[in-house]
């Protein structure tokens, strides 16, 4: 079985529709992992749900999406951020906001746990020290984590004395899942930020055991033209030209 990993897709519908069209023509798909913040910060946030909620699917919730929803504080969040997320609030169908709502905090598939943030603290937590992914380790109850958060492609390994490692997970490269422990993230799709504009996204082969990356070219100016339209801020259009 092949399996489309997802994660932040932040409202850009324009980056979600390239991912899914790059995926479908690499093979069948059966099903879509996502890993939170289907919202937030991008133009079209309704219309990233009902992309969603067509394919067969499961989704954990992030942090954006909670804000959205109202369930989740954003005071600490950027100006920018927040402004974005009071924008978001307003233009989902109560469905969108039900759906968001009911999203779990993580879900076990296999051996692999999916949440947003990190194992310990799913909705909060970045993964971005050796130091955090090593407390994280014992809150693993399967060999394999799948996270976002942090909007970077990386793989982080543990050596059998729980010391981790990262490494960027570089488009194209297959990852061979092994006996040790792993936690992998895909990139964002709607917005990322290691100074790559394209969309990035993973499939996960489960009779291969590997879990590969892939970066998408899409039309970056049609998402920043609705963006500019809808009044959102400008810091948040201009970094979709750099993936900063
Ligand atoms: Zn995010």
């Amino acid at each position: 079985m092949r399996y489309g990993i997802i994660a932040d897709i932040h409202s850009n519908l324009k980056a979600f529709e390239a991912v899914l069209a790059d995926m479908e023509s690499r093979g069948t798909i059966s099903e879509l992992w996502c890993l939170g913040d289907t919202v937030g910060y991008g133009p079209q946030p309704h219309e990233c749900i009902e992309l969603l909620r067509k394919y067969n699917h499961i989704s954990v919730a992030g942090n954006h999406d909670w804000a959205a929803t109202g369930q989740l504080d954003f005071s600490h969040f950027t100006t920018d951020a927040a402004d974005a997320i009071r924008w978001t609030a307003g233009r989902m169908s109560p469905k969108d906001i039900d759906f968001l709502s009911n999203l779990p905090m993580s879900l076990e598939k296999v051996s692999f746990t999916l949440v947003h943030g990190s194992p310990r603290a799913p909705l909060r937590e970045y993964l971005t020290s050796v130091h955090l992914a090593e407390q994280n380790l014992e809150h693993m109850k399967t060999p394999f984590c799948l996270i976002g958060h942090s909007h970077l492609p990386l793989v982080i390994t543990f050596d059998e004395g729980g010391a981790a490692s990262f490494s960027d997970l570089k488009p194209g490269v297959p990852v061979e899942l092994g006996q040790g422990h792993l936690i992998l993230n895909p990139g964002s799709v709607g917005q990322p930020r290691d100074n790559d504009p394209r969309a990035s996204y993973a499939i996960y082969d489960s009779e291969s055991a590997m879990f590969q990356n892939f970066r998408v070219q899409y039309d970056i100016r049609a998402t920043q033209g609705k963006m500019a339209k809808a009044g959102l801020p400008e810091r948040l259009i201009t970094r979709l030209s750099y993936g900063a």
